[in-house]
């Protein structure tokens, strides 16, 4: 039998978003994200991840050379993603 569990320990049946495997945090617009996209930054070596609740606010991250379109590089997003200090409210 082929082992077919990737790196985040699931049966590899179908690979979807791997945002579906974790719980992200709000978007500083109030709205929590259900997917995140990636923007290429201006090197290989960096990008910006925004929600898909309003698409505005966005957090640079390390895709330590991983190509964008990777679950590794999305990790990585949702990591950074989840960490990122949120603007404070009624603030300017
Ligand atoms: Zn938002």
């Amino acid at each position: 039998m082929i082992d077919t569990t990737d790196f985040y320990g699931r049966t590899n049946e179908k690979t979807k978003t791997s945002t579906n495997l974790v719980q992200l945090l709000d978007c500083p617009c109030g709205k929590t994200p259900t997917e995140l996209n990636l923007i290429e930054g201006s090197t290989c070596k960096w990008a910006y991840v925004t929600g898909n609740c309003c698409g505005e606010w966005n957090v640079e991250f390390r895709t330590e050379y991983n190509k964008i379109d990777t679950d590794e590089c999305m990790k990585l997003a949702i990591d950074e993603w989840n960490r990122a200090p949120r603007p404070l409210k009624g603030e300017n």
